[in-house]
């Protein structure tokens, strides 16, 4: 089957939520039977998102295949049944990168190499090999309309245009209309400069999504569509509290039976029970908890974008209203636990370096301490195992990337688990950061008995990861000793997947990464049974509460 390509372009301001409209247009037409594929295109010139900071660019979403990719990724997976993979996301960086590897290499025999058609070709066959044979492949075009940078890419979607024609290509620009509250009205203008802009590259846009705060009055509707030639194609897409019910707003106004028209393709309804499903599970919560998420990217929701998801997805499987409270690892440095009383359990995710590991050390105390429900993803676990190590006498234990003079390196490089003189190998300090960590989906096979084995139902199971250090096989003993539980090995049995701790209610840390592999309609089991652990810890605070007031 021929595949089909809708472009999808940003106008007007960045952080619109294309990445979250085009997948929830991909869900719709999956609903419809359709397969679908997704691709996220960055302007920007790193190779890819892994090692920028997650200040910069949020969080790094890791694919089943071991790519480290862009966010939008994430979305996309959250709203599709289709897996994406190191195809479905590149960025300039990369595209140059491969253009200059040829030129070296002579593929070009002496010509001059130009941005066209040189960079828009490998864009195009880049484009298509991430369609994947899709039904259709929705194409996210990152940035705004008229950044300097991402000038190769819609010149490669205009081509792309002329070669496969009107019935295989269809182009959405997403726009803002804003609300001026002092004139009392919403404005267009915005939308019909960055359309003319779009048009200026020679993209004139089939159909626009127009964000804005509250739905768009049919008069703002006429003159959009008059004003930018795109007829019935005015979508308005208002704020929402809750982002899954993005499918449903776009299915009532018809934006994929428009798309499918477009195309000539005949398709049963859109089933979207699914999703109306989710959406009544979260305005209906049965009880409220509150999970303290200790990390250090502050501030900006999209450093820990898959985790908050999986958090909410759980609560939608469970009918909890989860209360996700940020708490600034290095808060409490300073402050001490305090700030962790009100919870009903804690968090702490992946990291990478020194800032705020105390505070994280802390945090994975408390819960132990207290027997508060304690989920530690990665780094999270990494300071669980240290924190153990420490209560049960191996003072100083520490992961070598934080302490690499450490008497007991309980979380280690392999590398520096064992050498033959007992000394440990550094890290060639000329190393690269970016590309050298386990990435990607990994068998992890779950312990009879433990309750990670109960809570998957299941003996094993494939997570993703995203990390250089493991813990010290070498150390272990002394840790079981005393109450530690390993509950997860990879396939080989060489490393350390999950722990638990034997007199706890819930405290178990993994070494993957489970909320890239959490979606709305399933919920992830690990993140559901942390989340009726909050649950059963709410309850009997409130039992508590009430015996101390009686
Ligand atoms: N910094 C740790 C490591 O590299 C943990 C990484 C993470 O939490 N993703 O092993």
């Amino acid at each position: 089957m021929t595949t089909r390509y809708i472009f999808i372009t940003g106008g007007v301001v960045s952080s619109l939520g294309k990445g979250i409209a085009a997948a929830s247009l991909g869900a719709i037409l999956e609903s419809r039977g359709l397969k679908v594929s997704l691709l996220k295109l960055d302007p920007y010139l790193n190779l890819d998102p892994g090692t920028m900071s997650p200040y910069q660019h949020g969080e790094v979403f890791v694919t089943e295949d071991g790519a480290e990719t862009d966010l939008d990724l994430g979305h996309y997976e959250r709203f599709v049944r289709a897996k994406m993979t190191r195809n479905n996301n590149f960025t300039a960086g990369q595209i140059y990168a491969r253009v200059l590897r040829k030129e070296r290499r002579g593929d070009y025999l002496g010509g001059t190499v130009q941005v066209i058609p040189h960079v828009t070709d490998e864009i195009k066959q880049a484009i298509v090999k991430g369609a994947d044979d899709a039904d259709i492949a929705l194409v996210e075009i990152g940035g705004t309309v008229g950044d300097m940078e991402s000038l190769p890419f819609l010149e490669a979607i205009r081509q792309l245009r002329i070669e496969l024609g009107n019935q295989q290509t269809l182009f959405i620009h997403l726009t803002w209309v804003p609300y001026i509250g002092t004139a009392g009205e919403i404005k267009t203008k915005p939308t019909q400069h960055s359309t003319k802009e779009l048009g200026s590259f020679g993209i004139q846009a089939d159909m626009l999504i127009c964000r804005s705060e509250k739905e768009l009055p049919e008069h703002a509707r006429e003159k959009i569509a008059l004003y930018t030639n795109v007829g019935a194609g005015v979508i308005s897409l208002p704020d929402v509290d809750n982002i899954y019910r993005v499918p449903l707003l776009l299915h009532e106004q018809g934006l994929d039976e428009m798309v499918l028209k477009r195309f000539g393709l005949n398709y049963p309804p859109a089933d979207l029970k699914a999703w109306e499903e989710v959406v009544a599970a979260q305005k209906n919560p049965t009880a409220e908890v509150k999970v303290g998420m200790v990390g250090k990217y502050m501030g900006l929701a999209d450093s820990y974008k898959s985790l908050s998801e999986a958090l909410i997805h759980a609560g939608i499987k469970t009918h909890t209203y989860v209360n996700i409270v940020y708490i600034d690892a290095e808060a409490l440095e300073q402050h001490g636990t305090k700030l962790l009383e009100p919870l009903d359990a804690i968090l702490v995710p992946g990291g990478f370096g020194k800032r705020g590991i105390d505070g994280k050390i802390m945090a994975a105390q408390y819960a132990r301490e207290n027997n508060v429900p304690y989920l530690g993803i990665c780094l999270g676990m990494q300071t669980a195992l240290i924190e153990f190590a420490r209560h049960v006498g191996l003072k100083a234990a520490h992961s070598t990337e934080f302490d690499d003079q450490t008497p007991y390196p309980v979380v280690a490089l392999v590398t520096e688990w064992v050498t033959p003189e007992g000394r440990r190998e550094k890290r060639d300090k000329d190393s690269d950061l970016g590309g050298t960590m386990r990435l990607g989906g990994q068998t992890c096979c779950l312990v009879e008995g433990s309750k990670a084995r109960t809570l998957y139902g299941k003996d094993s199971v494939i997570e993703r990861h995203r990390h250089r250090y493991e813990v010290n096989d070498q150390l272990l003993p002394k840790l079981e000793e005393n109450g530690l539980i390993v509950s997860g090995r990879s396939a080989d049995g060489n490393l350390v997947e999950m722990i638990e701790l034997k007199d706890h209610s819930w405290f178990i840390g993994c070494q993957f990464h489970p909320e890239f592999t959490s979606n709305p309609r399933d919920g992830h089991p690990l993140f559901v049974s942390f989340v009726e652990a909050a649950r059963s810890q709410h309850a009997q605070t409130l039992h508590a509460d009430k015996v101390i007031s009686t």
